[in-house]
């Protein structure tokens, strides 16, 4: 047998693998699945935007390759998003690359910076890429705890220094996957400082700007002055659009950091279809009343699942963005036999926090993309099986 890499061996066995297999005999069992795991919208993407790829297609000029670095119109319609949605002036040709989804560039990006033994400063609980693209580039990921006592917000001085000292990059998401946390503009002021002290590229995850409620408005990080220094942004339209088939998202900010991480790409992919990007071009700049009304379809979720959860003994917020509610599992109970027991008894899909990293046991995450009724269907099942936080 050919050896595979070092490198391939460190990859962790799949956060979806266990549960998969409990959800193949929970369905053989003949149980009614309610999925509130991945984290996909439920919801089709906007027509307006389906209706401009039914016309970019025809298109022929969209049939050959695209230019690596994004359609120029598709770089000045982030420009324009970025200038509109946050004040924030972008030079579309040095200070914008297209990716194809986020994912991509979230991992591809340290490839550019990282060498074997390089620390990436990764966050934990965290969107799991950021570990998994470290482990493959031959980085070491060092785990900054996010605590619900510090808002899930990172603690820069409980950084050890030496440890500052030698890492690369930092990735911070905020609104945050999995615990819904936000950041406000002066987090990253003191962030963006910190960064320039000990020369740390900030790599902000802002998937979830728009999923957001009650009149709140996530930042960017790039509002902050002299951020574009340190920090690069990635945004995508999976989740503001319910775009995430489509695969189109960007890369923000800094521009050695986009240049660099273009040049991995070029190397790498070939860009994202043409006809994509005519479509992402129209989503970045038509109307927002779609986003809105997608929010108050979530909120509308939000607050039944609250409601209901707290009734069954929990006490939690509602969440502000994102469209997920973290929560903690009851005494007695790891994350992982939690889900499990939750899954088996009632057909509840929702994943265990400690696939999130090593602060994330204690807690499980429900995605809020099933309906209002399945979600209220889910709670009677709860209470029917007397499974509550007491
Ligand atoms: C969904 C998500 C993304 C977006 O991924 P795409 O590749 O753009 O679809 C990025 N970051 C986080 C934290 C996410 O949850």
């Amino acid at each position: 047998m050919i050896k595979t890499s070092k490198k391939f061996e460190n990859i962790p066995p799949y956060l979806f693998a266990e549960i998969d297999k409990k959800k193949a005999a929970a369905i053989a069992k003949g149980l009614d699945i309610i999925n509130l795991g991945i984290g996909d919208p439920d919801q089709p993407t906007f027509p307006h935007i389906v209706e401009a790829m039914h016309k970019a297609i025809d298109n022929s000029k969209n049939h050959n390759y695209p230019p690596y670095e994004g359609t120029k119109k598709f770089r000045e319609a982030v420009s324009f998003w970025y200038k509109k949605r946050f004040d924030v002036d972008l030079n579309s040709d040095t200070e914008v690359v297209s990716l194809i989804g986020s994912k991509e560039g979230i991992a591809h990006l340290l490839s550019a910076y990282i060498d074997p033994g390089d620390i990436v400063l990764v966050p934990s609980p965290g969107y799991p890429v950021y570990k998994m693209g470290t482990i493959l580039t031959g980085g070491e990921p060092f785990y900054v705890p996010l605590k619900a006592e510090n808002n899930f917000l990172p603690d820069l001085e409980a950084i050890p220094v030496d440890v500052a000292k030698k890492a690369k990059v930092f990735y911070v998401n905020y609104p945050n996957n999995p615990t819904a946390a936000i950041a406000d503009l002066d987090f990253y002021k003191r962030l963006v400082a910190w960064a320039k002290k000990y020369d740390i590229l900030i790599a902000s995850d802002l998937a979830y700007s728009e999923m957001t409620y009650d009149n709140y408005k996530a930042p960017s990080i790039l509002e902050v002055e002299g951020a574009k220094d340190v920090a690069i942004e990635f945004h995508s339209l999976s989740k503001s659009f319910n775009m995430t088939g489509w695969r189109i998202g960007m890369a923000v900010g800094n521009k050695e950091a986009i240049s660099a991480l273009g040049v991995i790409k070029t190397n790498i992919d070939s860009g994202i279809f043409k006809a994509i990007q005519d479509a992402g071009v129209v989503a970045l700049t038509t109307s927002t009343d779609l986003i809105e009304k997608n929010n108050n379809l979530y909120k509308e979720r939000r607050d039944v699942l609250v409601k209901g959860l707290n009734s069954l003994g929990w006490k939690l917020d509602p969440i502000k963005a994102t469209f997920y509610v973290w929560v903690p599992v009851p005494k007695g109970h790891t994350s992982a036999s939690f889900c499990g027991l939750v899954l088996e008894e009632t057909g509840i899909v929702v994943v265990p926090g400690s696939g999130y990293g090593p602060e994330g046991e204690g807690f499980f995450r429900i995605a809020l993309t099933e309906s209002t009724n399945r979600i209220e269907e889910a709670l009677g099942r709860l209470r029917e099986k007397n499974i509550t936080f007491n």
